[in-house]
C-alpha cells in the first residue's frame, strides 16, 4: 500500500504515534477493562486523564496560573458568540481585524451582539496580506480586539502579536495553536477548535484570563457563560471525553518531540521547503505577501487551471491526498499542521517538480 499523506485543512492528520497508542488503549485503558469512551466523566480514571491533559497543555504553552483552560464543545464557531457574550461587559463595542474568511465569520457574529469596528482590513488586497498596524484604527474604549492569527483558507499568518495596549486581545488560534511558542500573557482569550492542530473534531479549547470570567451578558444560555465551565472544571455537563483524552495524547507527543520550540523549528523548515519550491517555479504560485505566509496552510495555484483535476488525481495516486483548495479560492491548498511529517512535505515537493516536468 502507498503511504498516504493527508493535507486536509481539518479535520486533519493526527500523529501516527498517537493513533497507535489510542488503538492499543482502545478497549482496555490502563487495565480498567473499559474504553475511555465508556468511562464516567466524573470517575477517578477520566478525571486523571483530564487533569493530565490540562497540565501538559499548560506546560507546553507556559500558560500562567491566572488563566483557565476550558475543554468545551461547539467548535471555534461557538466562540464567535461566547467571546462577545463574556467580554463585552456592558461596553457595547469591540474592534475586529479582518484578514480573511474566518475573520469575517467572527465579525458577522460579533455584530449580533455589539457595534463592531473593523479596525483594519486586507479585503481590498484580496486577503493576501496583513494591514500595516501603523494604520489600524483601534478604539481605546473597545471591549476587546479580535483577530485571526492564522487564516486557514487564505494562508495568511501573523508572525507577531498585535500591540493593543490595555484592551483585551482575543485570538482565534484554531489553525495555529501549538505550532510555535507564544506569550499567552499577551492575550485575554485564545480559542481553537481541536480538529486542526490538537485532536479530533468535537473538542474546543479555550484559554481565558480569569478576571474576564463571570460578567456575561444578561439572558444568554448558561452554556455560553465561561464561568459555567471555569467553575466546574469543564464538567458542568458531559464534556467531549474521548476528544479530551486524544488531545492529551497529542500534548504528550509534542512534549516528547521537544516542546514548542522544537516543533516551531520543524514547522518553519517544512513551510520554507514548500514555499521555496513554489517560488522557484514559474508553474506554481502562492499569492500571499512573503512576510505573512502561513506555516500551516499553503494555498497554491497552477499556471494552467485546466490541469487542476489531473494534478489532484495524480497526486492522490502518489498518496498525496486532500490537496484541493477551498472552494472560495480554488487551486490547491496543502495544510501542513504539526502532525504532517517532514517526509510528507518532501514527497509533495518531489511530486510537484515531477508533475511540472511532465505537464508544465
Ligand atoms: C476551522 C476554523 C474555524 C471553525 O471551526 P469549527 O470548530 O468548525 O467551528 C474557525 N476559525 C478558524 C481560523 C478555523 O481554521
Amino acid at each position: 500500500m502507498t503511504k498516504i499523506y493527508n493535507f486536509s485543512a481539518g479535520p486533519a492528520v493526527l500523529p501516527a504515534a498517537v493513533l497507535e497508542r489510542a488503538r492499543d488503549e482502545m478497549t482496555d485503558w490502563h487495565g480498567s477493562g473499559m474504553s475511555v469512551m465508556e468511562m464516567s466523566h466524573r470517575g477517578k480514571q477520566f478525571m486523571s486523564i483530564a487533569e493530565q491533559a490540562e497540565a501538559t497543555l499548560r506546560e507546553l504553552m507556559k500558560i500562567p496560573d491566572n488563566y483557565k483552560v476550558l475543554f468545551l464543545q461547539g467548535g471555534a464557531s461557538s466562540q464567535f458568540s461566547m467571546v462577545p457574550v463574556n467580554l463585552l461587559r456592558g461596553a457595547g463595542k469591540a474592534d475586529y481585524i479582518n484578514t480573511g474568511a474566518w475573520s469575517k465569520k467572527a465579525i458577522a457574529e460579533g455584530k449580533r451582539y455589539c457595534a463592531v469596528n473593523v479596525a483594519a482590513s486586507s479585503e481590498a488586497e484580496k486577503f493576501t496580506t496583513i494591514p500595516d498596524p501603523a494604520g489600524w484604527k483601534l478604539d481605546a474604549d473597545a471591549a476587546y480586539v479580535h483577530y485571526t492569527p492564522n487564516e486557514t483558507i487564505g494562508g495568511v499568518e501573523f508572525h507577531w502579536i498585535p500591540d493593543v495596549g490595555d484592551v483585551p486581545l482575543v485570538a482565534d488560534m484554531s489553525s495555529t495553536i501549538l505550532s510555535r511558542p507564544i506569550d499567552v500573557s499577551r492575550y485575554a482569550v485564545i480559542y481553537a477548535g481541536a480538529q486542526k492542530n490538537i485532536g479530533p473534531a468535537g473538542l474546543t479549547v479555550v484559554i481565558v484570563r480569569d478576571d474576564l470570567i463571570g460578567q456575561p451578558m444578561d439572558g444568554q444560555p448558561v452554556m455560553f457563560d465561561y464561568a459555567t465551565h471555569a467553575s466546574t472544571g469543564s464538567m458542568y455537563n458531559t464534556p467531549p471525553t474521548y476528544g479530551w483524552y486524544l488531545a492529551g495524547l497529542v500534548f504528550d507527543r509534542l512534549k516528547q518531540q521537544g516542546g514548542l520550540e522544537a516543533i516551531a523549528r520543524i514547522n518553519h523548515a517544512k513551510a520554507d521547503k514548500l514555499y521555496r519550491a513554489i517560488d522557484a517555479s514559474d508553474f506554481y504560485s502562492n499569492p500571499v505577501d512573503p512576510n505573512c505566509r502561513s506555516w500551516m496552510n499553503i494555498p497554491f495555484t497552477l499556471a494552467d487551471a485546466e490541469l487542476d483535476k489531473t494534478f489532484l488525481e495524480e497526486a492522490a495516486q502518489a498518496g498525496l491526498v486532500t490537496l484541493k483548495g477551498h472552494r472560495s479560492v480554488g487551486g490547491m491548498r496543502a495544510s501542513i499542521y504539526n502532525a504532517m511529517p517532514e517526509e510528507g512535505v518532501a514527497a509533495l515537493v518531489d511530486f510537484m517538480a515531477d508533475f511540472e516536468k511532465r505537464r508544465g
